[in-house]
């Protein structure tokens, strides 16, 4: 059975998690299992740049009786060099657009691994590329790889200390991470039959809230389809003004922990910190928006 109409059982949801396909530290079977136990109704798994765990997601989902939803998150600019990160819900996985997409961004996250081996060597610090697959043999390798393989050699004490002193922005190993545009992201999440959803708005850089207002109607313009409204961290006031917002700019509303495991200790999955509930009732919202999408694709497109 097809995941557009698998019955939901339960009455949240969590529509952002990462799995070992990125820098997860659950497999994608794991991740399902434990969602289960839970209680939750359904998952979207939104690896950084990769598809790889969708599949082993969406059959334990559906022996399970979980709905997963397959999606990816990038890292896009805008037209003035800020950035922000994307998330396409509901994508076809194989022979897409996005598909073609994440093979460059691949390439390009290699290259900047290298270079940032590269400084930490040049700083004395000593990390090979055999240090950075303890979470999984084919895994989309990110800073958090890297920071893990820094606490397990000794050189930081924790995950932060490794951002705060190498690799975060700013810091004497940090190499910025090539994006593509947000036209170029929308077009091919939409081309892949997928919606595309901004991430985590409070995170991302902007002067005021008139400011990220005017964005997020500018991109709604161009095809953004949902925004997050429900996130670790994310204050009531600001929540309220994004709830507003995307009703304004008829943005569906979604949300998650972010979830990432032992890179992210202080998150749980479904719950996030204690406090965050994702309505299942917006799941159901997503899938429609998935639906519209995928009827207005002409059937050789998808
Ligand atoms: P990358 O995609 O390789 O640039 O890595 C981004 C990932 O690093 C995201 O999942 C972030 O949540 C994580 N990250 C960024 N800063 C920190 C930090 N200070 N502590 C822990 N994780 C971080
Ligand atoms: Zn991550
Ligand atoms: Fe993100
Ligand atoms: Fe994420």
């Amino acid at each position: 059975m097809d995941y557009l109409h698998q019955e939901i059982k339960g009455k949240w949801a969590d529509l952002h998690v990462h799995t070992t396909a990125s820098d997860g530290s659950m497999s994608p079977k794991e991740l399902v299992r434990q969602a289960k136990a839970i209680g939750l109704g359904a998952i979207a798994i939104t690896d950084h740049d990769t598809t790889d765990g969708v599949q082993e997601a969406l059959e334990e989902g559906q022996s399970m009786g979980l709905l997963v939803i397959p999606a990816v998150e990038v890292s896009v600019n805008l037209d003035d060099g800020r950035s922000f990160h994307l998330l396409g819900y509901g994508i076809e996985v194989q022979n897409s657009p996005i598909s073609e997409l994440l093979k460059r961004t691949k390439d390009n996250r290699r290259k900047r691994n290298e270079l940032i081996l590269d400084k930490l060597q040049d700083l004395g610090v000593r990390i090979m590329d055999e240090d950075l697959i303890q979470m999984h043999p084919t895994a989309q390798i990110g800073r958090p790889h890297i920071a893990l393989a820094l606490v397990r050699k000794g050189y930081v004490s924790s995950i932060e200390e490794a951002f705060k002193r190498y690799l975060g922005y700013g810091a004497p190993a940090y190499a910025p991470k090539q994006r593509c545009s947000y036209k170029e992201a929308i077009d091919a999440i939409i081309a892949s039959g997928g919606v595309p959803v901004m991430a985590h708005p409070h995170k991302w850089i902007y002067r005021s809230r008139g400011e990220l207002e005017e964005v997020l109607e500018n991109l709604a313009d161009y095809g953004l389809m949902g925004t997050e409204v429900a996130c670790p961290d994310m204050e009531s006031g600001f929540r309220e003004f994004l709830l507003k917002t995307s009703a304004r700019l008829n943005l569906i509303p979604t949300g998650g922990t972010d979830f990432h495991g032992i890179t992210k200790p202080e998150i749980k999955l479904g719950f996030g910190k204690g406090t965050l509930r994702v309505p299942v009732q917006w799941v159901t919202g997503l899938l429609n928006a998935i639906k519209h999408v995928r009827r207005k694709l002409r059937p050789k497109d998808l």
